[in-house]
């Protein structure tokens, strides 16, 4: 039986869905119990590393594959938004815990934050950096869509610290573009690359899929070939999902177009991708992500691999503070309204404890490749085989896993299959909290009916 087939019988499917959150908020707690439960009237004595992250669930215009919280955007909700957002960074930053952290991270993820204007991104960085203390050499991350990342607005950004941008090209197939119905065009994402390096911003990244329906292995090796080529620092490759009721799984089910590769295709298509840039010279540093050296993304590289605080602000933005894991409300009436209310817009949360953070600190650690025996033993003073011998062992002799002196880390195989490897170690509390249960929540839905 070949390796690829063992795998599939093993894990049925290639789980494409990376370990983002642990523990699954799923809980709903009243304002007094969050903040009790976050810790914001404590001072942060430690030096843990603290990141922002700011939602803006805006886009210009809707692709048809895509299932997040999102909205077209429309000023007269821009303004209240921000407005409210603004309010919420005051809240957190006027907490004894807000005033003694130092921010080492601020990402601006969505939706498309770069669909707003340069006066609104620069003035939603400065305020954050006048409420929080942004230590000198912060990551500023900013993503967004080739189209409307415009040079004038790159120079601004780039005024304020912008170091780094993620944008969603997907591909650079004219054809596949039109067939996921992007906004940008291939000339777009050229047009970007080339004003971002005018403007100095030394870490470009982009989003690249595959196993889009129809795509063909030369198209695949071609989208590789042209990032190379255009010396993109940061490529993140993903595994193309037909999410239900999107525009994109209708057309596919009506047979107007076709349907996506099965797992060994998809497996093959990865691999090329995989091979390609390692012989390029990038690193592999997660289950999706290839960098150039020196330009991994120190915002996942904090979150995902140490016990840090990430604020989350704005509707449906994940955040953890003081191991306290919660979402906000995706519903932006609601999301408004409670800020407007002088209320934190808290969906649901769960505080974990230290064996919860553990299960945590393998799942994340391993969609990071590995987890350090050092760290993991000076966080829980135990090593990762006295807390999860048997997961541990299983997954060793499957050959998914390699266990030495620096730590546990994925083999060639369990990085093909990291996410499904991943999840061997949530805790049998969220193990069956998936994909549609955090999309649920991001948008707002009751906790009640969600699992
Ligand atoms: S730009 Fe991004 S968030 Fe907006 S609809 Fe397209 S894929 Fe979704």
């Amino acid at each position: 039986m070949s390796r690829a087939k063992q795998y599939v019988e093993l894990f049925k499917e290639r789980d494409s869905i990376c370990v983002s959150h642990y523990p699954v908020p799923i809980s709903q707690h009243t304002e007094s119990e969050v903040w009790s439960l976050m810790e914001l009237e404590q001072v942060n004595t430690k030096d843990t590393p603290t990141a922002l992250y700011l939602h803006i669930p805006f886009c210009d215009a809707t692709c048809s594959f895509c299932p997040f919280n999102r909205y077209l955007k429309k000023q007269e909700q821009v303004d209240d938004y921000l407005a409210a957002v603004r309010k919420e960074i005051d809240r957190y930053a006027g907490t004894p815990f807000g005033s003694s952290i130092t921010v080492s991270s601020i990402n601006l993820g969505g939706g498309t934050p770069s669909c707003l204007s340069s006066e609104e991104l620069t003035g939603i960085l400065q305020h954050m950096k006048q409420a929080f203390h942004v230590a000198e050499d912060a990551m500023i991350f900013i993503e967004g869509n080739p189209r409307n990342f415009t040079a004038d607005k790159l120079e601004d950004l780039a005024l304020q610290g912008l170091n780094r941008i993620s944008v969603g090209v997907q591909t650079f197939q004219e054809e596949l573009a039109g067939l996921l119905g992007l906004y940008h065009s291939v000339d777009d994402s050229f047009e970007l690359v080339k004003n971002a390096r005018s403007c100095g911003i030394d870490n470009i990244g982009i989003d690249l899929m595959y196993n889009l329906p129809g795509q063909t292995l030369d198209q695949w090796r071609a989208d590789i070939l042209t990032s190379i080529e255009q010396e993109i620092d940061h490529i993140c490759v993903i595994s193309f999902c037909v999410v239900p009721h999107t525009q994109i799984a209708s057309r596919i089910a009506e047979g107007k177009i076709p349907g996506i590769g099965d797992v060994y295709r998809e497996i093959e298509l990865y691999t090329i991708a995989k091979e390609m840039l390692l012989e390029a010279g990038y690193l592999q540093y997660s289950v999706i992500d290839f960098a150039k050296p020196g330009k991994t993304d120190r915002h996942a590289t904090l979150y995902f691999s140490e016990q840090s605080h990430m604020i989350g602000i704005g509707a449906a933005a994940f955040g953890i503070i003081n191991g306290y894991m919660y979402v906000n409300s995706g519903n932006l009436n609601e999301y408004m309204s409670r800020v407007q209310d002088g209320l934190l817009p808290v969906n649901c949360g769960e505080k974990a404890d230290e064996l919860e953070l553990a299960h945590g600190a393998m799942a994340k650690g391993l969609r990071m490749l590995s987890v350090s025996r050092a760290d993991f033993v000076r966080m829980f003073r135990q090593e990762p085989e006295e807390l999860f011998p048997d997961t541990i062992e299983r997954l060793v002799q499957d050959g998914l896993l390699i266990q030495d002196a620096e730590g546990i880390r994925l083999t060639d195989d369990g990085i093909i299959w990291g996410n499904n490897v991943s999840k061997q170690f949530f805790s049998s509390k969220y193990a069956d909290y998936g994909l549609q249960h955090r999309m649920k929540l991001a948008k707002g839905r009751p906790v009640q009916s969600v699992k």
